[in-house]
């Protein structure tokens, strides 16, 4: 096959996204966003038990610079929904967010004025944990959804 065609067809491109995303998705650095009683269980996620360096997951990073999954475990208040979004906003791209437990997908149990009812009032959650509190599997299987997000992801184009 000559270059010519090999590039017509996406050669280049889909193999660049093939190792790049390779890369990305075995080596996601959280950013333990701990708000209540579900951050416990994502502190036990970190733990050897759990072994989250299977997924290449296992370096918290409290530098959002540093990070590039951002994991909120608990209820939110209004207050510091600004704080987070901010936290957010100085992560790198591309970033992921997982809402971890009932309370941090849509307000839980708190139905309260100064709760936000669901962080995807304010940040774009790519996946949400059920439960009260979830268990740490839970949250390895969140990471793993985020994995295989990443593969199907572009990286790169040639005519950009
Ligand atoms: S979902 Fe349950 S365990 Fe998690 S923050 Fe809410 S009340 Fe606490």
């Amino acid at each position: 096959m000559g270059m010519d065609k090999a590039l017509g067809d996406g050669f280049l491109t889909t193999t660049v996204d093939t190792i790049v995303n390779w890369g990305r998705a075995n080596a996601l650095w959280p950013m333990p966003m701990g708000l209540a009683c579900c951050a416990i269980e994502m502190m036990a996620f970190a733990g050897p038990k759990y072994d989250a360096a299977r997924f290449g997951s296992e370096v918290m990073r409290f530098s959002p610079r540093q990070s590039d999954v951002m994991i909120v475990a608990g209820w939110c208040t209004y207050k510091m929904s600004h704080a987070i979004r901010r936290v957010w906003d100085q992560m790198p791209d591309p970033k992921w967010c997982i809402a971890m437990g009932a309370c941090a997908s849509t307000g839980g149990m708190h139905r309260a004025y100064g709760v936000v009812q669901g962080v995807d009032n304010f940040l774009p959650v790519d996946v949400y944990i059920s439960g009260c509190p979830p268990r740490p599997e839970s949250l390895i299987n969140a990471m793993l959804q985020i994995q295989e997000k990443i593969k199907t992801e572009h990286t790169a184009k040639l005519d950009a």
